[in-house]
């Protein structure tokens, strides 16, 4: 185990955001896990898992432990004639894991394709593209109760998945380290072209496989998302707002061409890209942070911001919203 001390988690975060954490350490073992609960400070010192950071924003150093998920491994531990059940560990790419899945003919997550992540914080934000969300294949995980050395299993239902939300992004469970997950995939290739994306891509094509839409998916991103090597961000800042029908009708007096789609409990959920972009700020900028010009969703860091410039600016994005529209847009990426 190598426990690293004033560690800059430049390389661990889509931002690029000059951090330091007192504590580092990437997990390769659960031996790892129950040496560190021995460290003399660590019952009382903050803790943060960590997996590519590229759904975080550290507007600070982090005064704790930051614990970088590096279990590795993926296997089909079940399956019959029609469907397999494949367990990877949280410290696997979410791309790792996909291709796996393709290599061996299981079908069900090509839409989520290219999406940076670990797939131990998949479930976390419960993640989804292009019509398709983690949660339509997840079979059940197993977590790491840092405080006590317990080790978990909890099935769908636990896991209380919602719109880039779930059971492990409440604050009072943010002790569980996601140690590996299981997903349910079918042996038939049934491909989700809903989006429009897809089919004008694919055009008059009917004879695709899922590999090609898995690549299709990938180009499609490659399209149109700033390329992250360069334009440093965490995908989508914000969510997409869901908002009552009254607070609609009022909403389409300022927007008319609005479009929404129908949520839970009778409310509606309209695009946060769209509110941006109408009050003008795609493409604003502020010394070294900005709003993409490319995808008015995603805040960059062009240069040297520092996490707290990239806070106070999606603030000021917020209260523009807020002021013109009258709707608040809430951050999906993790403030810390
Ligand atoms: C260019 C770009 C495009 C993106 N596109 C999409 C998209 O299409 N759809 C989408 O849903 N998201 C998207 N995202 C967001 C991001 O990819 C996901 O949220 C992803 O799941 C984050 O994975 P990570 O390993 O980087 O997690 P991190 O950013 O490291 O962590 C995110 C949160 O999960 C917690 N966490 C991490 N690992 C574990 C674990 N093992 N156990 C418990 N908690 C853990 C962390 O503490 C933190 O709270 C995009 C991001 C980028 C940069």
């Amino acid at each position: 185990m190598k426990l690293q001390n004033n560690f800059s988690l430049k390389d661990y975060n889509t931002f690029r955001v000059d951090a330091k954490a007192k504590y580092f350490l990437s997990v390769t073992n659960i031996d790892d896990l129950y040496t560190i609960m021995q460290e003399k400070d660590f019952t009382e010192s903050n803790k943060l898992f960590l997996g590519m950071g590229s759904n975080i924003l550290f507007t600070r150093d982090f005064d704790g432990y930051v614990i970088n998920n590096g279990l590795k491994g993926i296997k089909i531990i079940e399956q019959d004639e029609n469907s397999a059940i494949v367990e990877a560990a949280g410290g696997e790419s979410w791309d790792n894991f996909i291709s796996f899945c393709l290599e061996n003919n299981l079908y069900g997550l090509e839409n989520l394709t290219a999406i940076p992540s670990s797939v131990g914080a998949a479930p976390v934000q419960n993640i989804g593209a292009y019509g398709v969300e983690q949660i339509d294949h997840f079979h059940s995980l197993t977590a790491f109760n840092i405080n006590t050395g317990e080790i978990l299993l909890f099935n769908k239902e636990n896991c209380k998945f919602g719109y880039r939300h779930s059971f492990f992004k409440q604050p009072e469970n943010k002790h569980l380290l996601i140690l590996k997950v299981r997903y349910s995939l079918s042996k038939k290739f049934q491909p989700k072209i809903d989006y429009k994306d897809i089919r004008d891509f694919f055009g008059k094509q009917k004879d695709f496989d899922a590999k090609m839409l898995s690549q299709a998916i990938a180009e499609i991103r490659e399209s149109k998302l700033p390329a992250i090597s360069i334009y440093h961000n965490a995908g989508s800042f914000f969510k997409n707002p869901v908002i009552s029908q009254e607070q609609l009708v009022e909403l389409q007096k300022l927007l008319p061409e609005i479009t929404f789609h129908n949520a839970d409990s009778g409310k509606v959920k309209i695009s946060a890209a769209y509110l941006i972009e109408k009050a003008g700020l795609k493409g604003y900028r502020v010394g070294d942070v900005g709003v993409s010009a490319k995808h008015s969703l995603i805040i960059v860091n062009y240069g040297n911001a520092t996490g707290k410039e990239i806070f106070d600016f999606s603030n000021n994005i917020i209260k523009i919203v807020l002021d013109k529209y009258n709707i608040l847009i809430n951050p999906e990426v993790v403030i810390i």
